[in-house]
């Protein structure tokens, strides 16, 4: 049994919808007050609304975390509505398909600076908040898709998903002065409404090609994020955890096919 989470404060990017909202509804379910940011208002009332229903505390704010203004106002929203911030969730981001070949350079900055630049400008906007208190914790969202597996199409996600693991080591070292310990989540493929734009062609060959046979639920990463957000989690810093059913074990068709 882990340690509760009750009346800690923690932010959830992209908190409306996916796996954002599963993390943001497991923290409510064990007593954290949870601020959902995202730049749609709909699916974040709705997400709150989903919240409260289960007798969990929510509220949201509205902005892009690629942009450091509406970064720093979605803490200082957090710190206004509760009064501190104890967690991070930096879980928003995009992940358009385009090769290579066809990609147009805006598309390569978009996907970086919603996946990447984001990790930085939050963690940035927490620090003043983490250090006052002494102790803060941060959880990233990255991928299996960049760091170990890669798919045409995703090159500029791969980057950017690889490369909140390169921010992840050194920013572990520098918020240890903080008494702030930063982790990462690698999910696989996660049951979300981000995918369901892929078809059901290509939901039905990922789930065949996972050894426990199904796509992730957005449980699986909330409670991967609710580990390391927990003080028996306290001495882990600057590390991740894949969450993908065994998707990234087999060495071949051949090595699935013994199963
Ligand atoms: P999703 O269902 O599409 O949800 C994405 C969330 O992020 C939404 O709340 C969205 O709200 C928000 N968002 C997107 N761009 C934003 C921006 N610029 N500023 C603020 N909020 C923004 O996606 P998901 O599948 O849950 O993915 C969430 C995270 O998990 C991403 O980082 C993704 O790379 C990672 N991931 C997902 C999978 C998977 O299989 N689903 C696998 C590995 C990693 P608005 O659009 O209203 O802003």
């Amino acid at each position: 049994m882990l340690t509760s989470v009750k009346d800690r404060v923690v932010l959830v990017t992209g908190g409306s919808k996916g796996i954002g909202k599963g993390i943001a509804s497991i923290f409510a379910a064990q007593g954290a007050k949870v601020m959902i940011a995202a730049r749609g208002e709909q699916a974040a009332i709705d997400a709150c609304e989903e919240i409260k229903a289960s007798g969990g505390e929510a509220s949201y704010c509205l902005g892009d975390v690629s942009d450091w203004a509406d970064v720093h106002k979605m803490v200082s929203d957090t710190v206004s509505t509760y009064g501190q911030i104890d967690i991070l969730c930096a879980n928003a981001g995009i992940f358009p398909q385009s090769k290579i070949v066809d990609m147009d350079p805006e598309d390569w900055d978009n996907v970086i600076d919603t996946n990447l630049k984001s990790s930085f400008l939050c963690v940035k906007a927490c620090i003043p908040h983490f250090e006052k208190a002494g102790k803060g914790r941060v959880i990233l969202t990255s991928s299996i898709t960049g760091p170990v597996t890669g798919f045409p199409g995703w090159t500029h996600y791969g980057a950017s998903k690889a490369g909140q693991l390169g921010f992840l080591k050194t920013a572990a070292m520098e918020l240890s002065r903080y008494g702030t310990t930063i982790n990462a989540v690698m999910p696989g493929n996660i049951a979300t409404e981000g995918l369901d734009g892929l078809g059901e062609d290509y939901l039905a060959t990922m789930a065949a090609s996972i050894p426990l046979k199904r796509l992730g639920d957005v449980a699986d990463i909330g409670n991967a994020a609710l580990f390391f957000a927990s003080d028996e989690a306290g001495y882990i810093t600057g590390q991740t955890l894949v969450v993908d059913g065994g998707q990234v074990l087999p060495e071949s068709l051949e090595a699935l096919a013994e199963i």
